[in-house]
């Protein structure tokens, strides 16, 4: 009889989304406790970190890492999942380009602490107390994690063997993990590093959509509940920004079937430096009134500027591992607002 396999799950900077979608290979996870144990998953059992802890480096066969690394904690787990994992999963958009928890980056910490601590309305803070990493309470020294100054991915912080996108990722590609764990099962093989389970090409070219594209040019950029989309038509035809000129295919095209632009959680193709300055360049090319051949670039700027809060929408799921991956605040003091 095969020596059953060991894998470890691990949850972060995320929603809990990921966690989730493991529940949506259904009759399969059959399969998978059948060829594997679960040895550390602290959100769905009464796992203890130190059990974890304790294991041989390296005799954990799969683990799955789900989330952006924001905390002390959640880097100390990441370094202890490498340590014990022959092959490390960056499982979902937040642990392999930093997710939407990467949007974060749009501000540094003093200005998420000012938000979250003293300024929202319902906050009523007259001594100023917020977080620190060590604090007395009644007598006794409470630690907390650090909370860093940038969010950053798995990827940034340790070396993935493999990430597999999408938020969640879908059941399809959830299964070709299984696949490469039944694999190894049986012939020992470990994937590649830098394996991607997801499509090389964009996902416009496996859009079903792409076919009666027209690449007309647009005046405007609508919102989704802005415009009743037409289910036939490619959405930047219509006006509506789809991501899926930027993003790597292979996630089914779920987001398409309902009538829904894509907005990029697979992440950049692998030729990709930055999936926003693809996306701008993109839509410049498209930016315009109907039958005009050179745009001007007023005309152009205009056609970019109604599209509402371009930081959030092309890098919503990428920006801690894009080329430009966080705002920067270097005003002079006496300059800031
Ligand atoms: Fe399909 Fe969107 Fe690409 Fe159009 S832009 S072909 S709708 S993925």
């Amino acid at each position: 009889m095969v020596e059953k396999k060991k894998i470890a799950v691990y949850w972060s900077a995320s929603c809990g989304g990921c966690d989730v979608s493991l529940l949506d290979i259904e009759e399969h996870l059959l399969e998978l406790v059948g060829i594997a144990d679960i040895v550390y998953w602290p959100v769905a059992m009464d796992f203890k970190k130190e059990s974890f802890f304790n294991l041989p480096d390296g005799s954990v066969d799969f683990g799955l890492y789900n989330g952006a690394v924001r905390t002390s904690e959640q880097l100390e787990e990441a370094e202890l999942f490498r340590k014990k994992c022959k092959v490390l999963v960056a499982y979902g958009s937040c642990a392999g380009f930093g997710g939407i928890p990467g949007l974060a980056n749009l501000s540094n910490r003093q200005q998420i602490f000012e938000v979250a601590y003293h300024t929202t309305p319902s906050t009523e803070n007259p001594e100023k107390i917020q977080p620190e990493i060590e604090s007395m309470v009644d007598g006794h020294s409470l630690h907390l994690p650090a909370f860093f100054d940038e969010v950053q991915s798995l990827p940034q912080v340790v070396d993935v063997d493999v990430v597999l996108p999408g938020c969640p990722p879908p059941t399809e590609r959830l299964l070709d993990l299984l696949h490469l764990v039944a694999q190894y099962v049986q012939t020992g093989e470990v994937p590649p590093p830098g394996t991607v389970i997801a499509a090389d090409k964009a996902l416009c070219d496996l859009c079903p959509r792409n076919e009666n594209r027209r690449s007309g040019r647009i005046a405007k950029i609508l919102r989704p509940h802005e415009v009743e989309a037409d289910p036939e038509r490619c959405f930047l035809d219509q006006g509506i920004l789809c991501m899926g000129i930027a993003t790597r295919g292979g996630c089914g095209a779920t987001c398409i079937e309902v009538n829904m632009p894509c907005r990029g959680c697979f992440g950049p193709t692998p030729d990709m430096l930055d999936p926003a300055a693809e996306a701008i360049s993109a839509i410049g090319s498209i930016a315009g009134e109907a039958n005009e051949n050179d745009v001007p670039p007023h005309e152009m700027k205009r056609v970019v500027r109604s599209l509402r809060d371009p930081a959030g929408t092309f890098y919503r799921y990428t920006l801690p591992s894009a080329f430009l991956n966080r705002a920067v605040d270097d005003k002079p003091e006496k300059e800031k607002p």
